[in-house]
């Protein structure tokens, strides 16, 4: 039987780190492919950088969607790709929408790095290469994935749960796409996402800034009023409970969704916004009413991720929002 070819894409973070020159702290050095021998697949090893995730920007993920395609064009079966875990629910998201397979990148990473004593750098990208070539996922998702502690979660619901530990990640919303059993994915449902048209064949390059700001108990409007003044292009509220601020906070967030599009999470980041059920100041009603759109079930992370890249991808205001709303529907296929 032919060995299938996966490239692994490597952007560094903890699954690249090793000691510095000084023997101390962690800092990106290896590529993330150095981690594993495997031979299950022939495995083509791409260094795109050596960098935290902090450093990733948009432009970035689309010039690495590009990378991406143009791996599977020059022969790869399937493409991995590895970076910090820090960003990785946002970056995996980005790539989700980007769409530039038309079967899921899989993204994995390390809570420990590969020095660690129990690291678990070898065995998610081990688990993370097989997810790849799982003819079973490319069939439940054409969304990007996230492989780590033996699950894989879809990019759109996974969220960075715990600063430290191997379980870092899960699935907040309609659960995990699949587990790996004894090395061997096991796909549990299908997920629709995304239902929007790859936007890599979209994508502008114009820089769109869009802002997060939480709501707070007793909070001042002074960051929501400089939010138009600084030139964002959006701004993701992340409001209290079911996605509520005080009247003086909607009353200000009016204001600014009559100049760009304000978008209301939910700072609990589980579940779905609420959209016809309080009518106080400054709960949904009012937000509605003032302008402001609902996320859905996106957490402000998600939401600002789809918000820039649909932005970037040419859409004007109305069918951004639309489209948002849309994409930002829960709903799931269970097998
Ligand atoms: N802070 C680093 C990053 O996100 C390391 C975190 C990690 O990979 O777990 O790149």
């Amino acid at each position: 039987m032919r060995t299938p070819t996966v490239a692994v894409i490597s952007l560094g973070g903890t699954i690249s780190c090793g000691p510095g020159d000084d023997g101390s702290a962690l800092v990106p050095r290896t590529d993330a492919a150095d981690v594993l021998s495997t031979d299950t697949a022939r495995v083509r090893s791409v260094r795109w950088s050596l960098a935290d995730s902090s450093e990733i920007t948009f432009d970035e993920l689309v010039r690495l969607a590009r990378e991406i395609r143009r791996q599977v064009v020059d022969g790869a079966d399937a493409v991995v790709v590895t970076q910090g875990t820090d960003t990785l629910e946002e970056t995996a998201y980005a790539l989700s929408l980007l769409r530039p397979l038309d079967r899921p990148v899989v993204c994995t990473a390390a809570m420990r790095a590969p020095t660690a004593p129990g690291s678990d750098a070898a065995a998610n990208l081990g688990a993370a290469i097989a997810a790849a070539l799982e003819p079973d996922l490319a069939e439940a998702t054409a969304g990007a994935v996230v492989v780590m502690n033996d699950e894989i979660h879809s990019a759109k619901w996974v969220q960075k749960v715990h600063t430290q530990r191997v379980d870092a990640f899960a699935s907040v919303g309609p659960g995990r796409l699949g587990v790996l059993y004894e090395g061997s994915p096991r796909v549990l449902r299908r997920d629709p996402a995304p239902r929007l048209p790859a936007l890599v064949d979209r994508d502008t390059g114009r820089n769109v800034r869009v802002a997060v700001l939480p709501a707070l108990l007793d909070q001042d409007t002074a960051l929501i009023d400089a939010v138009a003044r600084a030139g964002y292009d959006g701004l993701i509220l992340e409001g209290l409970g079911g996605g509520h601020v005080s009247g003086a906070v909607a009353h200000a967030l009016g204001d600014l969704a009559r100049e760009i599009p304000v978008v209301y999470a939910s700072r609990t980041r589980a579940g779905a916004v609420l959209e016809r059920t309080y009518g106080s100041p400054g709960a949904e009603l009012d937000l509605i009413g003032r302008g402001c759109v609902a996320s859905g079930e996106l957490p402000a992370l998600k939401a600002r991720v789809l918000l820039t890249m649909l932005l970037r991808s040419g859409y004007g205001r109305g069918d951004a929002e639309t489209l948002l709303r849309h994409e930002a529907d829960a709903r799931v296929v269970v097998r």
